[in-house]
């Protein structure tokens, strides 16, 4: 699946709560999931880690939506870009 039509998926189920709620507070949502991500990781809990990991990327897609910033770019210029490449690589 293309970056783009995930970020849409999100937009489409989520944005208009997403909105109501506002940046801030969805913001404090990511950072739980970034926590409960972390919190899986650290027991070792695969199978909760692939729940979390899908929590953060979904709330993640949720914050460039409200931000209007499309993911599909970012990640394209991300990888082009010199300084985030690793020597050799
Ligand atoms: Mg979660």
């Amino acid at each position: 699946m293309e970056i783009a039509a995930l970020q849409q998926i999100v937009r489409d189920r989520y944005f208009e709560n997403d909105n109501a709620r506002g940046i801030y507070h969805t913001a404090l949502w990511f950072h739980e999931e970034v926590g409960e991500l972390s919190s899986a990781i650290a027991r070792g809990d695969k199978e909760n880690a692939k729940e979390e990991f899908g929590d953060v990327l979904m709330w993640m897609l949720t914050l460039a939506n409200l931000m209007n910033v499309d993911m599909e770019e970012v990640v394209a210029n991300y990888l082009d870009n010199p300084r985030k490449k690793l020597p050799g690589k």
